[in-house]
């Protein structure tokens, strides 16, 4: 289409005066140049988040560390008339567009258009439009003109994010919103049960994170979930043997009559969906006896957190983490008990999609946390994948079920 409408928005005092005019074809617009966040000056004060030798004290405070698990890529106003951009990832971005839309006008216009962001960025940006007046690229393709605008209070300029990276798409199709943080409070009163971490595993906890989340998203796994029923069967009968433990998913331990409660198809689908609400999780590390869940909280070893995720061995994980969505051990959703419940189905389903590359990393090679003798305190060598051959989503789906 062309571009050819040219859009004013003025702004006088707090209310903005929209217009119009049909001389897109002679108006040149002038944009704002891309913005290399490889590349910054001092003003807009670039860092990298959790670089290995930061204070961890940083890393523990839940006002400046934060961000949800479908949203790595944060854009936040800061005071009225700047914002900070953060990425929560091992792997830089390229071409990530940021858009902006004011209370008063309905369409989205591109307020910042980054060619680079490098892992882990955080940096700081004045708004361009409280800075003078400027043309805008629209999401429609045409030009939007902007008078200054003194300065924002919450609420009145939402920011969106588009970029077609290949990761980012991956990204994007999240659909959990949990929000991550990291709690100091569990080590710091139970020393030994849970210890400290530090910037390069809170960067693993992070990389598996997104995975685990982009995992539960997927299409195979809602599918598997809501028909635990029919993988049970299925598992049954490639085996040649009956169905061992629990026919579906259950609340309860089995009972004398052996029976168990199951859950109803309506019950299971609103359970899923608790794995991918809004909650709160606070990232842990655990040392003594076993791993712990609940709450907010969800934790497990060092060892996971180093090699254990880029491997697929979820199984301790998947297990906290029903803990912290609300499951005891007497429910199969957080017992690997009585033929297998959760944590054996997801670990499974993780592993076939490492096999297939269907998930956001899959290369140990972007962290190289196991050869950080100086920040972890076990040994370790760089994980090396392999998927079982008898692997029931492998002989299931023979390669099949990437999500595009
Ligand atoms: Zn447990």
């Amino acid at each position: 289409m062309r571009k050819n409408t040219h859009f004013f928005v003025f702004a006088l005092l707090a209310s903005i005066i929209f217009g119009c005019s049909d001389d897109g074809e002679n108006y040149k617009p002038s944009y704002l140049p891309s913005i290399d966040a490889t590349a910054l000056p001092a003003e807009n004060k670039p860092m990298t988040m959790f670089e290995d030798n930061e204070d961890p004290s940083i890393m523990y405070n839940k006002a400046d560390r934060w961000f949800r698990v479908n949203e790595p890529f944060q854009v936040i106003l800061k005071g009225k008339d700047s914002v900070q951009v953060s990425l929560y990832s091992p792997v830089g971005l390229t071409d990530v567009k940021v858009y902006a839309k004011l209370a008063n006008y309905d369409k989205k216009f591109l307020l910042f258009n980054f060619s680079k962001v490098p892992a882990f960025h955080r940096s700081f940006h004045k708004i361009p439009l409280t800075e003078q007046k400027n043309d805008y690229l629209l999401e429609t393709g045409n030009t939007v003109t902007i008078d200054k605008i003194d300065g924002f209070s919450s609420g009145a300029i939402e920011f969106f994010i588009e970029s077609e990276d290949p990761l980012f798409k991956k990204i994007k199709k999240i659909k959990s919103t949990h929000l991550v943080q990291f709690h100091d409070g569990y080590h710091i009163n139970e020393l030994g049960k849970f210890l400290p971490m530090n910037p390069a595993l809170a960067k693993e906890a992070i990389t598996m994170i997104i995975n685990y989340s982009y995992a539960l998203s997927h299409p195979l796994y809602y599918d598997t979930f809501i028909n635990f029923d029919r993988y049970k069967q299925e598992q049954a009968t490639t085996a040649g043997t009956a169905i061992n433990g629990a026919l579906n998913w259950h609340g309860n331990a089995e009972d004398v009559d052996g029976v168990y409660d199951y859950y109803s198809k309506e019950e299971i689908e609103k359970i899923y969906w608790n794995y991918l609400d809004k909650r709160t999780v606070w990232m842990a590390m655990v040392g003594g006896d076993s791993a712990w869940g609940g709450g907010n909280l969800a934790s497990q070893w060092e060892s996971g957190y180093v090699t254990g995720h880029w491997l697929g061995e979820m199984s301790v994980w998947s297990h906290e983490y029903s803990h912290h969505i609300g499951f005891s051990h007497s429910s199969n959703l957080a017992n690997s008990g009585e033929g297998g419940g959760q944590q054996e189905m997801l670990t499974h389903f993780y592993k076939y999609l490492i096999y297939l590359n269907d998930l956001p990393f899959t290369d140990p090679e972007v962290l190289k946390t196991y050869a950080k003798t100086a920040y972890v305190k076990g040994t370790y060598k760089k994980p090396v994948f392999t998927i079982n051959p008898k692997n029931p989503f492998l002989l299931k789906y023979k390669g099949e079920g990437k999500w595009n």
